[in-house]
């Protein structure tokens, strides 16, 4: 069994950490040597998670990001954390196709991707105190 190898990062809530953010974490998730197309399933789920810190969480404003990856045997854990408005309804905020930002043409499918891409998504959030999202994803099966 291979050790536990962690990182984490502390970014400004910017668009531009989205690009950031899912570089980082492809070359960390790289040590456990994933196939280019897992390599591109992590890349779009860290790419959403932030973009939602940033236009939900933050609403385009001030404010911090955390990026955490592990790697353990031949899983990689990511957790995207923001200190930002929260989530009410977990469950219905994670329905595909549903937004709160229907009038920015969201399309309300980035908790699916999400989905889709990683086994395992599970999102933590408190009105007023934040939202946390941790995905789990298996590499090389
Ligand atoms: P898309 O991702 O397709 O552009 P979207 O961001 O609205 O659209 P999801 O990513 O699935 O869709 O998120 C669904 C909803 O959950 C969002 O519209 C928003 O209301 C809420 N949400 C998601 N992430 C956060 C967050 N970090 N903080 C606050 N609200 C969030
Ligand atoms: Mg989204």
């Amino acid at each position: 069994m291979g050790k536990k190898e962690t990182m984490s990062i502390r970014m400004d809530s910017l668009s531009k950490n989205e690009a950031f953010a899912r570089v980082v974490t492809a070359v960390f998730a790289s040590r456990l040597d994933p196939t280019l197309e897992e390599l591109d399933d992590i890349k779009t789920a860290v790419s959403e998670a932030v973009t939602n810190a940033v236009i939900h969480g933050y609403q385009n404003g001030e404010g911090v990001i955390e990026l955490e990856a592990c790697a353990e045997d031949n899983v990689l854990t990511v957790i995207v954390r923001d200190a930002g408005v929260g989530i009410a309804d977990v469950k219905k905020a994670m329905e595909p196709m549903f937004t709160t930002a229907e009038e920015e043409e969201r399309s309300g499918l980035g908790f699916s991707f999400m989905e889709a891409f990683m086994d395992q998504v599970k999102v933590f959030s408190e009105p007023g105190k934040g939202t946390t999202v941790t995905m789990k994803k298996k590499i090389g099966r």
